[in-house]
């Protein structure tokens, strides 16, 4: 059980390298995300700025409860974000081994022999690379499954951090406080290399009702092809430069102009994605690769937001919370996905994204930590520094890039840890 108390304070990794130096020693407790394409970790740190806080153990007056178990220490700290990109794991493992390699993950106390450490993974890598942690680090990963990750790490967010959930509509941010009384059903739609779409029912119910093969892999793949861009983010930056109208077919193609008025299509509607590339008149180089870039995306996010809208039809849902990493809290993605969400539900529906988009498989799995062990979350009231609100809003890559180039940190949240003899709390809590 986790119990946070939730006053949280968002910040940015606005340090100096020296401090995250600092709060790197101190690293407890990491958890994994192996996808397709991206390896997403989260990990706690406290720092000598969030160093051990044991006043107030065991009073309610700061919220937290009073309770049996014999505490050990209490940690403030920080949870951190990055990402890795799979295809490069090796820089996952010499990052893991060079900077966190300390005390963290539970200890396999049942095999006191050979008394490795274990770390909380999920996602389809964790089968794919548990050799390779066990051989180049000595480390077990500890499986957890997938789609629960993804479902405890929305859960999660939804319910103790105060800015997380926002709609995006015509250049737009609008935070939504969620009623936790209030938060099931939902649709949980994460869109990573491929699609995933849950129906989340409560903290332990939940199913994968439907799913997509056409998400962030086939930007990324299908963009590449066309553009030749280098990069996720080149190919991003791309078609915010592009004009899609150069490669759709609109209405107003077929119909000289007009709107089909009758059946409620406006002649900018998109009747046919890359519909004009057709002609034989152009071959590839003669499009712009901002142009492509462009009707990708919208293609892409345009089909993702009409099927997550119809699964959301299909069980009633009038909410729909979008994650994965391939939204990166960009403008155009999130516009996209939103008017389809609009168009298709008649303004009946809703399309709600998240700051930490990237990080619920991996958050996920950072809160499964028992044996040491994670006990409750409980949650209480939510306050943040103003100053802070916009932290997190994931618009590159990285709000900050650290020393090293392939590591990208996505800010962090402070919170506080505790650890009893038999189990371990984590508090959230702003100052
Ligand atoms: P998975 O768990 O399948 O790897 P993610 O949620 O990590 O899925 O999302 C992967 C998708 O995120 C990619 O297919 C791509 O569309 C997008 N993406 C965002 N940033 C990057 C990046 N820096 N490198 C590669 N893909 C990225």
């Amino acid at each position: 059980m986790i119990n946070i108390y939730i006053h949280i304070h968002k910040i940015m990794e606005g340090v100096g390298i020296e401090e995250r130096e600092q709060s790197l020693d101190q690293v407890s407790h990491v958890a994994l995300d192996i996808g397709g394409t991206l390896i997403k970790v989260v990990y706690f740190s406290s720092s000598s700025n969030f160093s051990s806080d044991h006043k107030n153990i065991g009073s309610s007056a700061d919220g937290i409860d009073a309770f049996s178990g014999k505490l050990n220490y209490r940690l403030s700290g920080r949870l951190h974000f990055l990402k890795f990109e799979t295809s490069k794991i090796c820089e996952c493992v010499q990052f893991i081994s060079s900077k966190l390699l300390r005390h963290y993950g539970d200890l396999d106390v049942e095999n006191q022999a050979n008394y490795k450490t274990k770390i909380k993974a999920t996602g389809g890598g964790t089968f794919k690379f548990s050799e390779l942690f066990k051989d180049e680090l000595d480390i077990i990963l500890d499986m957890v499954d997938e789609m629960s990750s993804l479902v405890a790490g929305a859960n999660f967010l939804l319910k103790a951090v105060h800015h997380e959930a926002f709609t995006y509509m015509d250049g737009q941010k609008v935070y939504v406080q969620i009623d936790q009384e209030d938060l099931y059903p939902y649709l949980l739609v994460n869109i990573g290399s491929g699609v995933s779409m849950i129906k989340v029912e409560s903290d332990s119910k939940f199913e994968r009702v439907s799913g997509t093969s056409v998400g962030g892999g086939t930007f990324w793949g299908l963009g590449k092809l066309l553009t030749k861009c280098k990069s996720f983010d080149e190919l991003i930056e791309l078609s915010h430069r592009g004009n899609n109208r150069v490669i759709d077919m609109l209405v107003g193609d077929i119909y000289g102009g007009m709107d089909y008025s009758k059946i409620g299509l406006t002649s900018t509607a998109i009747a046919s994605s890359f519909g004009k590339a057709i002609s034989k008149k152009k071959e590839l180089e003669d499009y712009r690769a901002e142009d492509v870039a462009r009707s990708l995306l919208r293609m892409i996010s345009n089909n993702i937001g009409q099927i997550a809208y119809l699964n959301a039809l299909r069980f009633g849902l009038k909410r729909i919370f979008f994650g994965g990493f391939f939204i990166r809290g960009h403008a155009y993605t999130m516009d996209t996905i939103s008017v389809a969400v609009h168009y298709w539900s008649k303004g009946e529906a809703k399309a709600l994204f998240l700051c930490h988009e990237g990080f619920l498989g991996a958050l996920g799995s950072f809160l499964s930590y028992k044996g040491n062990g994670f006990v409750e979350v409980t949650h209480g009231s939510t306050e943040q520094n103003s100053s802070s609100q916009n932290n997190l809003v994931c618009t590159g890559d990285g709000i900050e890039s650290s020393a090293d180039d392939c590591v990208k940190h996505y800010g962090c949240i402070e919170c506080k840890l505790e650890k009893r003899t038999e189990n371990l709390r984590f508090l959230s809590k702003g100052y």
